[in-house]
């Protein structure tokens, strides 16, 4: 198990409030917690939540009964336990005190930040994106090395993939079948798998159900588990039996879309320069109106974070950014096609964390 320079990532949190006038920052569930403390708050209806002043001691105030899970790290944080039958609300409000701005983590429960409000009239609350996209959106080595593995384990899976039997499953006995084969190579969890067959595929995010795959279908399959807390995502398409030529057509559109994307990743381009990459060969292809999402994601302790890979987005890409690159087309009711891989930018241009083939695979 990796671990992080808990204390230097505090530091540098503290440094960017000070630069933001914050004098507090909440953090309960979502990635603000465990980035900062290595503690992952269980998401229930028993508060946690740590509150870290710019200046001044952290403490992570936690249901007592779980507080047996925290592992403190010594000098990071104080633990304030609470009981059931003790006001958590109120022993926050304590702790946050006369602050004027407070930052509050975006997936913290409503429930919690409208007591808080009601408790500290006096605090004015902010989002804590912006803190958490500038300490987070530039990966340590050891962050990129994790989802390198990710990745690794990812294309192991691909591969088993490209062999084995799709006809009469169901959507869901292969999803599940991916899940297992995610953790039997390397990922911590079972983690995430879309499988669409046929028209499904239409649908980028479809919830695989009891559609029985069968000769003819086009099967995308978009998937990934964490390795120390950090994701692959990686999407791969299969065909039962030989594609059409229309099939044919589109994949090939999306496949040079995705490596037009990756070849443009390099630092200082922005980020809608390479959404554009992507979709300027699909708009050739004819296929325009059809790729109807954007290029692509941050990727980290979220699944989905900054900076995102959009039109409109004109942030510059940066070495140590890590983002998917997932173009698709998706023709209703006939089929869907999306090709995604995992990328760094580096100091010379861009490292792909995903390396099975990208051409479609032939299954039976
Ligand atoms: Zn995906
Ligand atoms: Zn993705």
């Amino acid at each position: 198990m990796t671990t992080f320079d808990y204390a230097a990532r505090m530091r540098r949190a503290r440094v960017e409030m000070q630069e933001r006038k914050v004098d507090v920052l909440l953090a309960s569930l979502g990635s603000e917690l465990p980035y900062l403390t290595g503690y992952t708050a269980m998401p229930l209806e028993r508060l946690t939540m740590a509150v870290i002043p710019t200046i001044g001691e952290t403490v992570l105030v936690v249901p007592e009964l779980e507080a047996p899970r925290i592992d403190p790290i010594p000098g990071l944080f104080t633990i304030r336990p609470w009981g059931e039958t003790e006001d958590v609300i109120a022993i926050v409000a304590d702790l946050v005190g006369d602050a004027t701005t407070a930052m509050i983590g975006d997936h913290t429960w409503s429930v919690f930040l409208l007591a808080l409000q009601e408790a500290l009239p006096g605090t004015s609350f902010v989002s804590a994106r912006p803190l958490t996209r500038a300490l987070r959106v530039i990966k340590e080595p050891a962050e990129v090395e994790l989802l390198r593995r990710a990745g690794a384990s990812a294309d192991i899976v691909a591969g088993l993939l490209a062999q084995h039997r799709f006809s009469g499953k169901s959507e869901a006995q292969v999803s599940s079948e991916v899940s297992a084969m995610l953790e039997a190579n390397g990922t911590d969890t079972a983690g995430f798998a879309i499988v669409a067959a046929g028209p499904n595929g239409a649908s980028p995010h479809h919830e695989s159900g009891e559609r029985m795959i069968t000769a003819g279908d086009a099967i995308v399959i978009d998937f990934g588990g964490t390795v120390g807390g950090y994701g692959s995502d990686t999407t791969r398409m299969f065909h039962v039996g030989e594609p059409s030529p229309e099939y044919n057509e589109v994949h090939n559109a999306v496949q040079r879309a995705q490596e037009a994307a990756v070849a443009a990743v390099r630092p200082g381009v922005t980020a809608e320069t390479v959404d554009a990459a992507a979709r300027d060969v699909i708009t050739a292809a004819g296929y325009g109106d059809f790729f109807i999402h954007r290029t692509g994601h941050g990727i980290g302790l979220d699944g989905h974070e900054d900076p995102y890979i959009v039109a409109g987005n004109s942030e510059q890409i940066e070495p140590g950014m890590a983002f998917s690159i997932e173009p698709g087309v998706y023709l209703p009711g006939h089929f869907g096609v999306r090709i995604e891989d995992i990328v760094v930018c580096t100091d010379e241009g861009v490292e792909r964390l995903n390396s099975s083939p990208r051409e479609v695979a032939i299954v039976e």
